[in-house]
């Protein structure tokens, strides 16, 4: 850390220089910060007559650093909106890959997320990659993360001694423009998971964020000892979901079976 003396030392040295300098047209240019003349920084170009962009000095160098960033699963490397291949007797299929296809064409100008539920196998998580995939081609900060896997890091990082979790992992949770939170509803409802939930979920929200679920659970119970995705988030949390994102059942048969033959 530097002490006030350095600083002090530093400024000194920095009016000397200042004084040394030659008045004259000589003078050296100053050095403008390093603004783009497209985006003036922030990141977006406005086209006359079509809108907003994402500014060309987003660079490819920018863009595997997103990529990283993003924590993509490795088992879905390959996993685009290209190669997801809805089945075309399949309406809700059919629907859940044009709206997957809609929010990366139409981002930023998206105001809900989507939540995908179905049964297992049937290429929500797919989607959801692919999704961020097309954002990430598009400059935009992206996150995944498996709900089961963050509340454990979360968990790894609470701190009892002043009862807060590390803001390392969470603060790209809060911070990512897009997240994904595959699985939700699979851990175990207990009330410290459903607060933590609660808590992303809401400063997302609160701060405009996109997020996008996937979820095995339904809205409908199917026999006596079925859960829904209300039974394991809780009633709050499920209602708040209905404002942020649109529900978007998947359906089909799983798609892992083909592999199988
Ligand atoms: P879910 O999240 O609904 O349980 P996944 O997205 O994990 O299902 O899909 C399981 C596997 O099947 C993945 O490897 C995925 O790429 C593949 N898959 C599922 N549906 C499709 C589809 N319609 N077209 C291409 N691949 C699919």
């Amino acid at each position: 850390m530097m002490t006030s003396n350095q600083n002090a030392l530093r400024l000194a040295v920095a009016d000397q220089t200042e004084e040394a300098l030659p008045q004259s047209s000589n003078r050296p240019a100053r050095i403008e910060p390093d603004i783009c003349p497209f985006c003036s920084g922030t990141s977006w170009e406005f086209v006359p007559d079509k809108g907003v962009r994402p500014c060309r000095c987003r660079s490819s160098a920018q863009h595997i650093k997103l990529l990283r960033a993003a924590n993509l699963p490795r088992r879905y490397s390959e996993c685009t909106l290209s190669n997801y291949c809805p089945d075309k007797a399949n309406g809700a299929q059919l629907r859940a890959f044009r709206l997957a296809h809609r929010l990366v064409k139409e981002y930023p100008a998206v105001d809900r997320g989507l939540l995908y539920m179905g049964t297992v196998g049937v290429g929500k998580t797919h989607l959801s990659v692919a999704i961020l995939r097309g954002l990430v081609e598009k400059g935009i900060s992206c996150l995944f993360y498996e709900f089961g896997a963050l509340l454990k890091e979360i968990q790894k990082s609470y701190n009892s001694v002043s009862q807060t979790s590390e803001l390392e992992v969470l603060a790209p949770v809060y911070e990512a423009e897009v997240l994904v939170l595959d699985e939700l509803g699979a851990s175990k409802p207990t009330e410290w998971v459903c607060d933590t939930v609660r808590q992303i979920i809401g400063t997302r929200y609160n701060d405009k964020k996109l997020t996008i679920f996937t979820t095995n659970y339904t809205d409908v119970r199917r026999g006596p000892t079925d859960e829904t995705l209300e039974d394991r988030i809780g009633a709050r949390l499920r209602s708040r979901l209905y404002e942020m994102c649109q529900t978007v059942i998947v359906d089909g048969e799983d798609y892992r079976r083909r592999f199988d033959a």
